[in-house]
């Protein structure tokens, strides 16, 4: 379980972050922040594109910031908007974290509303989805190969 010092600094880099966001279409800032293993904090935004599925959320911008850096185990991810209540990730996202193994979700609004879940509470499959469908059609993809050698 995350420590709330350190679920409080992640809500704050996320709050950080969700000021850059890039959102001229929606116009719903969303900022991330997510926490590797050994204890770096990396934030991101989201990035809206005139072209909507091009368009990445403030979650996985986060995640593909820490693993461009050389980070790949994480512990948590926290997510900020401005929104009723705690911003929930989107599907996509929860199988990008399933990818990674992040196990703590921290879902936040600009309110103070706070709602940590573990990932297999929020989507009991996705873990699933992600890694056994990915890994079966890269080992059909491999076998062609090796036939056509
Ligand atoms: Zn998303």
């Amino acid at each position: 379980m995350l420590n709330e010092d350190i679920c409080d600094t992640m809500i704050k880099m996320a709050k950080d972050a969700r000021m850059k966001s890039y959102s001229p279409y929606t116009k719903i800032k969303v900022g991330a922040c997510i926490l590797a293993s050994d204890g770096t904090l990396y934030g991101g935004c989201k990035v809206e594109n005139g072209s909507s599925s091009l368009s990445v959320c403030a979650e996985r911008a986060a995640v593909y910031k820490a693993v461009s850096d050389g980070k790949q185990e994480f512990d948590a991810i926290a997510v900020v908007a401005d929104t009723e209540s705690p911003f929930v990730p989107c599907g996509g996202c929860l199988q990008v974290m399933a990818e990674f193994d992040i196990p703590e979700i921290v879902m936040a609004n600009l309110d103070g509303d706070i709602r940590v879940m573990q990932l297999e509470e929020l989507a009991p499959f996705v873990k699933y989805m992600g890694v056994n469908h990915v890994k079966e059609r890269y080992e059909d993809h491999f076998n062609v190969f090796e036939e056509l050698e």
